[in-house]
């Protein structure tokens, strides 16, 4: 896909640093950055990351994502830039394929998607479309709508998926369903832009949500991922996330990577440190890793426990409908499937507030307050 890809000059300034950093001599000094130092500077200082973000972190992050044994990261051909989290890393991705994606402008969006995809995508240059993914009358996957509308797309055309844990709709496919979406984009030659906003965070595994990725690079697509470590590490302020791109070798890898460069350094010239540090620190350490892990499991399973009280609630109270989806559904939020009359009511005589296409958090239900919402939720839907 990249390999008409030009290699980028470095940069007048901060390619000075790079070249510095290169340098093992010991006699080596560097006068090319504007940051103050004098004979006692210390380490770890707050001076500037590289362009494309602090080593260690954007090495950790894309091991986190594609697995320790993936191809393109043992044959070192995974470009990669840190971002301003998942926000940043999208929209590097979406300026990055409007100026260098060959084939199209287009970009397709499942219908619906998270709000800020159309602004973020439009706002790089490219095109916004949808294709059919959340089926209303099931409270489920559009599966057999989906599938025709990636057949009939232009063969080239660019795709995002949501990784794991779909917003708003909380709707998964399945990983026999990711299987047939992954043969289907092969067929038809697509562009698969990978959004992962929620590893770990779905099923408390950052192996079993990495799933669809997974299988993606080894059935041998080229993808774009963008991933955000606001939820799974709770660094949401710091703005922790990365921005990869899968390429034919390390010479390819090179090219895009300059190119990731000229694209960042206009935008915000290089990423903040503080969070990227943290991250890398746990990522890079077994024992804060497992800690770590632990703790994103544990927030799985309080959402996951929260889905299954509401959903029992909701039936012990003889609420009118179905409930499944409920528990079916996956990650940080669901849609419940609530009209927005009964949203209004909700909000108007309850005090409970959630977007009026019904979608709610699952992580604002907790043990205190799942009871009353419950109650809340069937007296608004009885009427
Ligand atoms: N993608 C999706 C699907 C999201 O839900 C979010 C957060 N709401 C993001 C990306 C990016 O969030 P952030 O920029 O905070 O990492």
């Amino acid at each position: 896909t990249w390999s008409a890809v030009p290699a980028g000059p470095p940069d007048p300034i901060l390619g000075v640093t790079e070249a510095f950093k290169a340098d093992k001599d010991p006699r080596k000094i560097n006068l090319g950055v504007g940051a103050y130092r004098d004979e006692n500077a210390t380490n770890p200082d707050k001076e500037y990351l590289p362009i494309t973000g602090l080593p260690e972190f954007t090495k950790a992050a894309v091991k986190l994502a594609y697995g320790e044994d993936s191809i393109p990261l043992q044959h070192n051909a995974i470009a990669v830039t840190q971002s301003i989290s998942g926000t940043g890393a999208l929209r590097i991705g979406g300026a990055f394929l409007a100026r260098f994606y060959p084939n199209t402008k287009t970009i397709y969006l499942p219908n619906p998607s998270w709000g800020n995809h159309t602004p973020i995508f439009r706002d790089s240059g490219l095109e916004v479309k949808q294709y059919r993914y959340y089926d209303k009358t099931t409270v489920g996957l559009d599966f057999a709508g989906l599938k025709e509308d990636l057949k009939n797309m232009p063969e080239q055309s660019i795709v995002l998926l949501h990784a794991c844990a779909h917003n708003p709709t909380g709707v998964d496919p399945t990983p026999e369903q990711w299987i047939e979406i992954s043969d289907i984009i092969q067929e038809k030659k697509l562009f698969p832009f990978f959004d992962m906003a929620y590893q770990g965070f779905a099923s408390g595994s950052t192996t079993h949500d990495a799933f669809a990725v997974r299988h993606f690079v080894k059935a041998g697509h080229q993808i774009a991922l963008a991933q955000s470590f606001a939820k799974n590490m709770g660094l949401y302020g710091e703005r922790v996330g990365a921005f990869s791109l899968t390429t034919a070798d390390p010479e390819e890898k090179a090219r895009v990577e300059s190119q990731l460069k000229i694209v960042v350094r206009p935008m915000y010239s290089n990423p903040p440190l503080h969070g990227a540090r943290i991250a890398s620190t746990v990522l890079g350490n077994h024992k804060l890793y497992k800690e770590w892990h632990g703790e994103v499991e544990n927030m799985a399973n309080r959402i996951i426990s929260m889905r299954h009280r509401l959903h029992d609630n909701l039936v012990a109270q003889g609420t009118p409908g179905e409930w499944k989806h409920i528990t079916s559904q996956i990650g940080m939020f669901s849609f419940t499937g609530l009209t927005q009359p009964q949203t209004k009511v909700l909000a108007d005589k309850a005090h409970i507030y959630m977007t009026s296409d019904g979608r709610i958090s699952m992580a604002g239900l907790n043990s205190h307050n799942i009871d009353y919402f419950s109650e809340s939720v069937s007296k608004a839907v009885k009427g």
